[in-house]
């Protein structure tokens, strides 16, 4: 097989939607061995390299491979206990780990596979073998982390859904609490969505929410900002490392976005259009559970509510 079919392969398995090269991490204590290996795949990923275990979990955390060649007996860290360090850590649990050994014991290969290994390679490798075998679990892996980020957008709107949000949100908390630095969250919920739906019918309605989240897209997010369909009509961003005034601004630009669009809502006690409430909670993460900065944005949503709707009220808490 030419090296551009193995792309071709991997591409037409995905409906050609992987244009970038798999990224491959070859470890082995001794470079001969990953000479060999590197000879048969610099042609067609992008590949990197490891001569110990702690610098495999290093390059791993860096690089981010599509799978790994891992070498079971190296002196220090075999690769049965890298294997079992990558399982154990959310941010390279996905990689898929073939094993490359030269004891092709049943136990040994038994073991591999319990520590989360998907498949097991003897060493002299042979080619045309590993190359089919990486074919084989690069497909694989990417068809699952397409199946990932499909479970991860919410169906009606395209926007990530409650479940992304959940992930990001515990991730984001962990890592602003080590650095000290503040959270914030803005709530959002549809001004008399309720009414809309009994004028203009659930149709219109789910058009309506679509609306809404495509405004919310097309504001100016940070690399780490996250905006999310929470539930219902309700909508939810998520803005690590932000300060409070700076997520207010943010907010008041979503609301002023959502009133432009001027979408008619002839039955809104409030207003001749939809307009959404924005409550904005501010905090520096400490042992609380992250469900406080939760609540208290909803606090700040039921305090623009009661002030009359189409409006940001925020707090630090
Ligand atoms: P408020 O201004 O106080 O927020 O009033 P509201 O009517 O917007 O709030 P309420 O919670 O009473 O009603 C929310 C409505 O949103 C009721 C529900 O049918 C509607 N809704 C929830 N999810 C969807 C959806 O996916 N599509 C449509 N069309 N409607 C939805
Ligand atoms: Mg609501
Ligand atoms: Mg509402």
């Amino acid at each position: 097989m030419s090296d551009s079919s193995f792309l071709f392969s991997v591409d037409s398995a995905l409906g050609a939607s992987y244009s970038e090269r798999p990224k491959l991490l070859i470890v082995d204590d001794q470079p001969v061995n990953i000479q060999a290996l590197y000879q048969v795949f610099s042609a067609s990923c992008d590949v990197f390299m490891a001569t110990s275990g702690q610098q495999a979990l290093d390059v791993c955390r860096q690089k981010s491979p599509d799978l790994i060649l891992l070498d079971v007996v190296m002196p220090d860290m075999d690769g049965i206990e890298v294997c079992r360090k990558l399982k154990s850590e959310p941010e390279t649990r996905d990689v898929p780990v073939i094993f490359v050994t030269s004891q092709d014991s049943p136990e040994e290969e038994t073991l591999g596979l319990e520590v989360g290994a998907v498949d097991f390679i003897t060493k002299p490798v042979n080619p045309a073998v590993v190359k089919a075998r990486v074919k084989t679990h690069l497909m694989l892996k990417i068809q699952a982390d397409a199946l990932r980020e499909l479970a991860s957008v919410d169906g009606l709107t395209g926007i990530a859904n409650r479940r992304r949000f959940d992930e990001r949100i515990e991730a984001e908390w962990r890592a602003c609490r080590r650095t000290e630095q503040p959270l914030s969250v803005i709530m959002i919920d549809v001004d008399h969505f309720k009414k809309y739906n009994d004028h203009y019918g659930h149709l219109e309605g789910d058009t309506c929410l679509r609306m809404v989240a495509q405004a919310l897209k097309e504001n100016q997010w940070r690399g780490r900002d996250i905006a999310a369909r929470y539930g219902g009509e309700e909508f939810v961003c998520l803005m690590p490392e932000t300060k409070l005034e700076d997520a207010i601004k943010k907010a008041e630009s979503i609301r002023a976005r959502v009133y432009e669009l001027a979408v008619p809502h002839a039955a809104s006690d409030s207003a001749d259009r939809v307009t959404i409430s924005l409550g904005v909670s501010c905090t520096v993460p400490d042992e609380r559970d992250l469900t406080s900065v939760m609540s208290a944005a909803d606090e700040q949503l039921y305090k623009a509510k009661e002030g009359g709707r189409n409006r940001v009220e925020g707090a630090n808490s």
